[in-house]
């Protein structure tokens, strides 16, 4: 099963596991968000509707698949609420649901880096951007900029050593 399904597998609400009811809108994790501006709903508003079990509006908007997992939102947020954590089960709730997702590069996106963590619990940058571009059909997208990283260092041609424990703990987590 991959780690996309066994995620979305868990079912219930994606609020399940983190105390939104507890949330007083205070926007803080809103006002920090640096993809505020991108996102269809913002996070204080998804916190919120899915309070009131508004879960299906949450799952149709484009912000779960703006969101790039920076935590910012959930440091800031004085009740502790782990808003990041919300969004990931988003994810994968909409994915589970058959919701399309809004813009299909972002989906492509989302599958190659979740493959690609999968390997090692580490990216391989070079390999994930191949692929995503294969997947999206687009073979030479991105390249100059590609090019530019790797002659700054910043693109390996080898891949990283996996985490210590990384498979065992890959098999525990798809057994759930
Ligand atoms: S920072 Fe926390 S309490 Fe404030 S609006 Fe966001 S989720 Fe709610
Ligand atoms: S984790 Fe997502 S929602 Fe939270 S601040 Fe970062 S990009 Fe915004």
């Amino acid at each position: 099963m991959s780690t996309e399904t066994n995620l979305a597998a868990k079912g219930g609400s994606v609020t399940e596991t983190d105390n939104a009811s507890l949330c007083y809108q205070c926007s803080r994790c809103s006002a920090g968000c640096p993809l505020a501006e991108e996102m269809d709903l913002l996070p204080h508003q998804v916190i919120h509707l899915l309070s009131l079990g508004e879960e299906d509006e949450v799952l149709r908007s484009n912000t779960m698949w703006m969101c790039a997992g920076c935590y910012t939102c959930a440091t800031r947020c004085p009740n502790d609420i782990d808003i990041t954590t919300i969004m990931d089960e988003a994810r994968a709730k909409a994915i589970a649901k058959g919701i399309k997702c809004p813009n299909p590069d972002v989906l492509t996106f989302h599958k190659s880096f979740l493959r690609d963590l999968g390997r090692r619990g580490r990216i391989f940058e070079m390999r994930m951007m191949a692929e995503n571009n294969i997947c999206k059909g687009k073979p030479f997208d991105n390249a100059d900029l590609g090019r530019k990283l790797f002659l700054k260092g910043r693109l390996k041609i080898f891949p990283p050593k996996s985490l210590r424990g990384f498979k065992r703990w890959m098999k525990e987590l798809l057994k759930r």
